[in-house]
């Protein structure tokens, strides 16, 4: 493998699959899975993982908590799917310790750094909870930290989108994607990929950060599809409206309730009545081709059913933006196997191993392009439903 000894953040989000909350134990089996191939190829692996899912402090202090009560909860839920993973890892063949940062000596080790160390070297995945310990910090901070401490070669960060952008992909259609950056670029553009108090100590220790993500080109593709009308009334049809408020461009999800009182109508209810003709302004000006009309009170939009050639049109939309997505991923599959070889190559995989990897790219792009294309059946279902 290119790195021997690797540091991987898994966010609690990552724990929770489509869930809204929580834990899937689908999730945590099929991410031990991949865990096991990594460490069946020698690479040493730890794992700090968030606690998101579960609880976070500055949510909790939002709510009138006390901020450092409410992170020690947050690090408690992070020790929660510490050893929900360490669960799904044993189940997967790959001995696993948990490490945590405040004592809780019948569930866990406490984190004792050479003794971490050691575990890496014996071929264990070490799994780090309960952050670093501290009220007023993240996840992210912890991985810097435990990383720069194990000496890690790199840290691997899995996100919510494809790649890291100057500013949020889903709500700003203009927004740039980086393939590189400094870490200076990272700290003074203030891009949000880690806090920076993480780039900082990765900088400090020049440990680089590789963020990465195949699922989020299935779920950019649903996206899509849920911006496509149908003949019935649905909410999502708005997700990417914003609406310039104070100045701002903003998701009008966060201005108003929106409902289908019945099939055939969206109503929209702003939270702030003055904010009510800046909606019907930013639906009738974008190009979803809506007439809103409102009664003081709340925004309504009527859906006409689809005629024949609008549903057809629809269909091929739908079409293209699957091929976009299929497109997307094939490029990653590409760049993966690309790097492999060169592995292979400079002789840090067996030839074997070379294969291994290889196959399970292949098979992770089939599992994503069927995904896919299971997505635009249903759509093109919904479209065609008179
Ligand atoms: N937390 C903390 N100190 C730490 C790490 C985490 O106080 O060193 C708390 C903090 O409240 C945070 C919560 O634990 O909100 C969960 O961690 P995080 O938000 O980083 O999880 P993720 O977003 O990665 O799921």
């Amino acid at each position: 493998m290119a790195y021997s000894r690797v540091l991987l953040k898994l966010s609690g989000e990552a724990l929770m699959g489509t869930k809204p909350y929580g834990i899937d134990p689908e999730i945590v089996q099929s991410i031990a899975k991949d865990v096991s191939k990594v460490v069946e190829c020698g690479t040493q692996l730890a794992i700090v993982v968030g606690g998101g899912n579960i609880f976070r402090g500055l949510k909790g202090s939002s709510a009138g908590m006390d901020r450092a009560t409410a992170d020690y909860v947050g690090m408690l839920a992070t020790v929660m799917n510490a050893i929900t993973l360490q669960d799904g890892l044993e189940r997967a063949g790959v001995p696993t310790r948990v490490q945590t940062a405040i004592e809780m000596q019948q569930i866990a080790e406490p984190y004792i750094r050479r003794r971490a160390i050691r575990h890496l070297e014996k071929g264990r995945v070490v799994v780090f909870g309960g952050g670093c310990g501290n009220p007023f910090f993240t996840t992210d901070t912890t991985s810097a930290l435990r990383a720069a401490e194990i000496n890690a070669d790199v840290i691997f960060k899995a996100t919510k989108v494809d790649g890291v952008y100057n500013k949020d992909p889903k709500k700003y259609s203009d927004a740039i994607k980086y393939d590189s950056l400094s870490f200076q670029d990272v700290l003074s553009q203030e891009i949000t990929v880690m806090d920076s108090t993480a780039i900082a100590l990765c900088k400090d220790n020049q440990i680089p950060i590789v963020v990465f993500s195949m699922q989020k080109s299935v779920e950019a593709s649903q996206r899509n599809f849920n911006t496509i009308r149908t003949g019935r009334a649905n909410t999502s049809l708005l997700d990417r409206l914003t609406v310039e408020y104070y100045g701002v461009d903003t998701p009008l999800k966060s201005l108003a309730t929106i409902s289908t009182p019945d099939s055939q109508t969206i109503a929209i209810q702003p939270f702030d009545l003055s904010s009510l003709s800046l909606i019907e302004k930013a639906i009738s000006t974008s190009d979803l081709g809506f007439t809103p009309n409102n009664d003081g009170k709340i925004v309504r939009i009527n859906i006409p059913p689809l005629t024949e050639e609008r549903r057809k049109q629809f269909c091929k939309l739908a079409s293209k933006y699957a091929e976009e997505a299929k497109i997307a991923l094939r490029n990653i599959r590409r760049d993966a196997i690309e790097k492999i070889k060169v592995s292979e190559k400079e002789s840090e995989l067996s030839e074997d191993q070379s294969r291994d990897q290889q196959d399970s790219i292949q098979k992770l792009t089939d599992k994503y392009i069927n995904e896919i294309e299971k997505n635009l059946s249903k759509k093109e279902a919904e479209i065609l439903k008179v």
